[in-house]
């Protein structure tokens, strides 16, 4: 990793210590962003191991900025596929508008689009936070958070009946937050969209067999099918190892279920009528799981008013995969966090206050404006042929918006 500068050099007196609850993309983000600001970090996670788990990912410019400043540009490298561009296409496969990232990264320098197995983008913020210092634990799930009534610290309570007390909590414990219950007091489960996504990842070696697919990964580009009720996306992913192809369609999966094994001939007989590429590919396919998509709306407060807890990532503002910006705010989140508190002077209730006030103040409209964003793209990219879509499809032609899952 490229050597960055931890910006504090603190003394005692201004050290935190924090606890980040959750190991996943934005807990780590967090993680790296407090450490480089000097504070001491330890992060919970609950599961047994950090295992290889998730599929593609997009990495939008405003996040690759986000990881180059944390020093990871030359690890990440290793691991990303550059797409070209990305093609916006109606469910036939007739071209509506195309994009060439390299354009829109001129536009922002130092910036990138980047593609990623999750388990690589994961397994980089993981090196880079122990790198820094990061305490990582393994099955350590928290069931509570107290806040000490004087409001300066605040203990965390484990499964396994242990108490840990930090300065500073910091939730980033997913869309099923715990600690976003704890914060409001109350149960608070997600808000189901209506969709579903089914992720598949396909062998590159196997497409490069059809003479009509082979483009797909030789010439790498995010491309998008949109069309009645449904849309698809599909990327190359580990500079052509792997292809990610993901379905998005009316959900269908019992009350209460969040992920379940889906069923392979259900899923074709769903594409079948459409560009006859698609089929193709998911004939390639053996098995498939399916994902509900849910969203959580925005908090009033995202911080307790003591100044020792807060939240982060999805657990705050879980949205639409549909800008590809759910990880992407959650590190956004991590940084300007890291930012606010690397001004602190002490340990003092007002001090971190004054630092989530800013954190929230920086981060609520932007996150809220996503999460809304997300639900329109839902709207217009599942929109029935007719004048609403030939309309949509002629403001895409003026002016091609970048866009997600
Ligand atoms: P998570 O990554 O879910 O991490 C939460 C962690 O907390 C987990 O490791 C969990 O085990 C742990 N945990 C939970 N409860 C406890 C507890 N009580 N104690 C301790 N640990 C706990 N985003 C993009 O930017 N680009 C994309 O292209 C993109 N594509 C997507 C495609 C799909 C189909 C989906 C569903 C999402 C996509 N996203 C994308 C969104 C992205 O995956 C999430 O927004 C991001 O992973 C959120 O990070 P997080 O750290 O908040 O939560």
């Amino acid at each position: 990793m490229v050597p960055v500068q931890i910006k504090a050099q603190r003394g005692e007196e201004s050290k935190l210590k924090i606890i980040v609850v959750g190991a996943g993309l934005g807990g780590l983000g967090a993680a790296i962003a407090l450490l480089l600001a000097g504070h001491e970090v330890s992060v919970l996670e609950c599961a047994n191991e950090i295992a290889e788990v998730g599929a593609g990912i997009q990495v939008l410019p405003n996040c690759s900025r986000v990881l180059k400043s944390w020093g990871m540009g030359p690890a990440l490298e290793k691991y990303a596929t550059r797409p070209r561009g990305v093609n916006m296409m109606g469910w036939k496969g007739n071209l509506i508008s195309s994009m060439s990232f390299h354009d829109s990264a001129a536009q922002y320098p130092g910036t990138c689009y980047w593609d990623f197995h999750r388990a690589n983008l994961h397994g980089c913020l993981l090196e880079r936070a122990l790198e820094l210092g990061a305490n990582v634990r393994c099955r350590a799930r928290v069931m509570n958070v107290e806040v000490i009534p004087d409001g300066a610290t605040a203990t965390v309570k484990l499964e396994n009946g242990e108490q840990i007390d930090a300065d500073l909590v910091v939730g980033a414990d997913g869309i099923n937050s715990r600690l976003r219950e704890i914060m409001l007091g109350r149960p608070d489960p997600p808000t189901p969209t209506g969709d579903l996504a089914y992720r598949l990842l396909l062998s590159a070696k196997d497409i490069m067999k059809d003479p009509e697919l082979a483009s797909f990964v030789t010439d790498p580009q995010v491309n998008y099918w949109l069309g009645p009720d449904a849309h698809a996306v599909n990327y190359v992913l580990r500079g052509g190892e792997l292809f990610n192809m993901v379905l998005l369609v009316p959900d269908d999966m019992p009350a209460g279920a969040s992920t379940l094994e889906g069923n392979v001939e259900e899923m074709r007989a769903m594409y079948k009528d459409w560009d006859p590429r698609i089929p193709k590919f998911l004939k390639l396919c053996e098995s498939v799981y399916k994902w509900r998509l849910c969203i959580r709306k925005g908090l009033d407060e995202w911080s307790h008013p003591s100044g020792a807890f807060t939240l982060l990532g999805d657990s705050v503002h879980a949205t639409l995969p549909y800008l590809a910006s759910g990880a992407g705010m959650a590190l956004e989140d991590g940084a300007v966090l890291g930012e606010c508190f690397s001004r602190i002077k002490d340990k003092s209730p007002a001090s971190k206050k004054m630092a989530l006030e800013v954190y929230e103040n920086c981060r609520k409209r932007r996150t809220e404006m996503v999460v809304e964003r997300g639900n329109m793209q839902q709207y217009l990219y599942h929109l029935r042929d007719g004048p609403e879509q030939e309309e949509r499809d002629r403001r895409m032609r003026m002016k091609p918006t970048v866009a997600g899952e």
